[in-house]
């Protein structure tokens, strides 16, 4: 049978509605009119789970397998069920990392973006690509939320084609560069204290499409780096978007990811890769979380709700909103059960298969917001419910980590292949 909750997962999410509950759901329209900014809940969530020490001692056991294989050492018998946490298998595991992602989003979108970014997108690049020093020196402050991390690629003019249109540079000189360039709706951009910066190396060539690109991992304070303040947006409100400005930067060596400009430019594009495929995984829980709450609110509406002498749930249109509502909800939460049964079976998810995933949920996720929306008439349009704050903070899924435009070509590509226009 593939992947189903079982009883630790039930519990760990009952938990978790608990505490958004009494720590979270206060909190929204503070959030909400960004009178508030959402680190200190985060910081409370990782203190009241234990969060911090768990993925420290993920951190430490991936780090000693990692110099174990760099010594050459053979890898460890692998505990029956896969060897993962508690004896886990690695689907269970991410499972249970998926119900924070979940139950946050029902509430708080923007919250779960702020937090993936530090702790999925900045610390995973770096651990990801990082030497050891470099992973021990920066990983575990963002782990721990100890600091809060940003990560940059996109530029004023370096959208959808993030690597061909970038013109952020770093020059050598000597031991050193000199980084210059700027960045654009950078989340966590105006807080960040540890942001991982993507830039082209300033070799001369002619062609800026074919020169290497590097990742520099750089502190907030840094001499030459200014951060700019949160833009104002549409919705996403508890997660701070902004610009960097970087004029004469000067770092060292160490400072560079992978620590060689060789190694850093033979994984630079790849590793941001490997950053947008974790993206885009991570916006089917939150879309799961954002349609599971519609869903919710819409049937508890309809079931109460009266108009011409009866329920509005007895009428079929709103019966059709509240089918299609449900028939996303099992799409997404397919969806996630079987990335889980992948990983479980050591399947490697592809590139495209993570873009379906994500061009999907975010298009679903949209139109059962704005359904939820709608069914609540004059209701749903105010904030009291909710249903219109997911709507604002939705329309983000489709154009962040790539947009729905961008998720389709490369499922297309993936169809006719490399040589596909
Ligand atoms: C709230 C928010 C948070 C963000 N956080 C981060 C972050 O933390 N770090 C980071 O680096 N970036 C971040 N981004 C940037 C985000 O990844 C980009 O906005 C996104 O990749 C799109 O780039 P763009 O906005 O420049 O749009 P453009 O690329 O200019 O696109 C404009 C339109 O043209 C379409 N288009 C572009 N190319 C094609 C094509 N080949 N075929 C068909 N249509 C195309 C697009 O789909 C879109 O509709 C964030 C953005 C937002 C809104």
């Amino acid at each position: 049978m593939g992947f189903q909750w079982n009883d630790m997962h039930l519990m760990v999410r009952d938990m978790m509605k608990k505490f958004c509950a009494d720590e979270l759901v206060p909190h929204l329209d503070a959030l909400d009119t960004e009178q508030m900014l959402a680190y200190p809940i985060m910081r409370k969530m990782f203190d009241s789970f234990g969060i911090a020490e768990m993925s420290m001692g993920q951190f430490r056991s991936r780090l000693a397998k990692d110099r174990a294989k760099a010594a050459g050492e053979p890898p460890k018998e692998k505990a029956e069920g896969g060897g993962g946490m508690m004896g886990m298998s690695r689907g269970d595991v991410e499972a249970m990392e998926a119900i924070p992602t979940i139950e946050l989003s029902r509430h708080c979108p923007g919250l779960v973006t702020a937090l993936g970014v530090s702790v999925g997108l900045t610390a995973e690049a770096i651990n990801g690509r990082g030497t050891f020093e470099q992973r021990e020196r920066w990983v575990p402050d963002l782990l721990t939320l100890e600091k809060i991390g940003a990560w940059a690629i996109t530029e004023p003019g370096a959208g959808s084609d993030a690597f061909g249109s970038m013109r952020c540079t770093a020059r050598q000189d000597g031991d050193s560069f000199v980084l210059n360039g700027q960045k654009t709706f950078i989340t966590n951009g105006p807080h960040a204290e540890t942001i991982v910066f993507i830039c082209k190396l300033d070799n001369g060539d002619a062609d800026w499409k074919r020169r290497p690109v590097l990742t520099f991992v750089l502190d907030g304070d840094t001499p030459g780096l200014v951060r700019g303040p949160a833009f104002r947006k549409m919705g996403m409100h508890s997660s701070p978007t902004g610009e960097l400005f970087l004029q004469d930067v000067r770092v060292g060596m160490d400072r560079l990811l992978g620590e060689s400009v060789e190694a850093a430019a033979a994984g630079g594009r790849s590793g941001a890769k490997d950053t947008f495929g974790k993206e885009r995984t991570g916006v089917t829980a939150m879309a799961l979380g954002m349609v599971e709450q519609c869903l919710e609110v819409s049937v508890d509406y309809a079931r109460t709700r009266r108009q011409f002498g009866q329920r509005i749930g007895d009428f079929q249109l709103i019966q059709r909103k509240l089918a299609i509502m449900e028939v996303a909800r099992v799409n997404m939460e397919n969806m996630l059960f079987r990335a889980f049964d992948n990983l479980t079976a050591g399947r490697k998810v592809s590139f495209a298969a993570a873009s379906a995933s994500k061009l999907y949920c975010a298009q679903a996720c949209m139109d059962v917001c704005l359904e939820a929306v709608q069914l609540m008439g004059g209701y749903g349009y105010m904030a009291e419910y909710r249903v219109e704050q997911l709507a604002r903070d939705a329309k983000v899924l489709q154009i962040y980590g790539g947009t729905d435009e961008i998720q389709m070509s490369q499922v297309a590509r993936s169809l006719l292949g490399p040589d596909a226009g």
